[in-house]
């Protein structure tokens, strides 16, 4: 009976893919793919055009999982070695395939020139490998099998690489591990830092294993958004739901109300539902963020039905002219101060005549902190037909985390002013 693939690793092959130059994304794309046929993808390496690193990284790989896919190194030059090292590792000696060297010398005939020399290269094949052709390009790819492992070569550009990895490999996944799925759940929470997340979720997802159902949990930080992935790849699709989703459920539970998004939306797409069935409209008013609150909530398709608009209030005179700032409160509370910011928010509000008006304020650095108000210090204001709510915040990192923290902690105090 054939092996089953549950497990993979990735080689991408390329010099070029070790400069600053070039990133490696078929492993991305492969990664994606492979998730959704259950496959686990266990590690991934980059490793450039010599033999030996070549030969160490695809035997290691052989030794550990079900299915090693390289990509790259399949052209007609001398670096191009990842044929040849991988006929060495698994001691098969390579041939010319006269069909396949018919094909790419048709293919040079239809350009009307002649086959260079060193593309026969390209038309050797490994003793008992399958050919998969290549639709795009002149490599054709090769699977081969080593005792139960399978090991595919796929070429490095991704136009040729992403259709022979849908027509040739991805139903021999599916055919050997039929019904497998790798099924993902995304938490996300905002206005927590990462490890106050981990601390809480911890003991969580180590309690969830159960009936035979194993969750990998990730944690994915970024300025604003912390992400808790929880997955498990398996046949028995019904108990890994379950788990999943009870995984969620406590997650949510234990992290509310920092929990804005269970089932993929973006806050930014949350926000938006809320404000559409609210039947509310919204204003901001943005100073050290320049646009960007107003950019995140209109990249929702529709978002016109509830954003009126905004103003980039960055000077003073700004905010004093075109959101009725009194210039007496930012003569006595500065401008990133919570006063001014409630001003803001209910400048913007009263002008655009919306329901609800939002404002930002604050020091995005590098210059311009102060002992009182370091650089990161933020305001942010709410104003409803009701109240005006303002809160000073603190965030690390460089001025493009600051921002993006600045808007995503707007957005969610829209979200929670909607939610009372
Ligand atoms: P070819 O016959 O076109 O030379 P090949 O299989 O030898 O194919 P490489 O020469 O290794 O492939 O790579 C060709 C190009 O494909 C690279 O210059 C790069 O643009 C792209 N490429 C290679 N590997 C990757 C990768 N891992 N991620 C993204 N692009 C890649």
């Amino acid at each position: 009976m054939n092996r089953r693939i549950e497990t993979a690793e990735i080689l991408a092959i390329g010099s070029e893919l070790l400069t600053p130059f070039r990133v490696d994304t078929n492993s991305l794309f492969l990664t994606a793919r492979l998730n959704e046929l259950g496959v686990v993808v266990r590690r991934k390496a980059v490793v450039g055009d010599r033999r030996d690193d070549l030969a160490a990284c695809v035997r290691e790989a052989l030794a550990r999982v079900d299915l090693v896919i390289t990509t790259g190194g399949l052209g007609p030059t001398d670096d191009d070695l990842t044929r040849e090292v991988v006929a060495d590792v698994l001691r098969r000696t390579l041939t010319v395939d006269e069909t396949i060297l018919a094909g790419i010398e048709a293919r040079f005939a239809r350009r009307g020139v002649p086959m260079p020399a060193i593309n026969r290269r390209q038309a050797c094949v490994p003793d008992g490998a399958t050919v998969l052709p290549n639709s795009e390009g002149t490599a054709p790819g090769l699977l081969l099998e080593h005792e139960g492992r399978l090991i595919a070569l796929l070429p490095g550009p991704p136009r040729e690489m992403q259709p022979m990895f849908a027509r040739a490999i991805a139903p021999l996944v599916e055919a050997r591990s039929p019904g497998r799925r790798l099924q993902r759940r995304v938490v996300k929470v905002t206005g927590r830092s990462e490890s106050q997340v981990e601390e809480i979720a911890n003991p969580i997802y180590t309690s969830l294993n159960r009936d035979g159902v194993v969750v990998d949990t990730t944690i994915l930080a970024t300025p604003g958004q912390i992400e808790v992935h929880l997955e498990s790849a398996g046949e028995d699709q019904q108990a890994i739901a379950a788990v999943l989703d009870e995984g969620v459920a406590r997650l949510a539970a234990a992290l509310s109300p920092a929990v804005f998004s269970t089932d993929g939306r973006t806050l930014e797409d949350v926000v938006g539902d809320t404000l559409r069935a609210r039947g509310w409209r919204v204003a901001v008013a943005e100073s050290c963020t320049g646009g960007l609150l107003g950019g995140r909530l209109t990249e929702v398709p529709g978002s016109s039905a509830y954003v009126l608009g905004g103003v980039i209030a960055y000077d003073n005179a700004v905010k004093i002219r075109d959101l009725d700032v009194p210039a007496s409160t930012i003569d006595e509370h500065g401008a990133v101060s919570e006063p001014v910011a409630a001003a803001m928010a209910a400048g913007v509000r009263r002008r655009f005549g919306a329901e609800i008006g939002v404002a930002i304020t604050g020091i995005a650095g590098p210059g311009g902190g102060t002992a009182a108000k370091p650089v990161g210090t933020v305001c942010i204001a709410v104003a409803t037909p009701d109240t005006v709510t303002a809160r000073t915040l603190l965030f690390p990192g460089d001025r493009d985390a600051i921002r993006r923290h600045s808007t995503s902690a707007a957005l969610d105090m829209v979200r929670r002013a909607l939610s009372v």
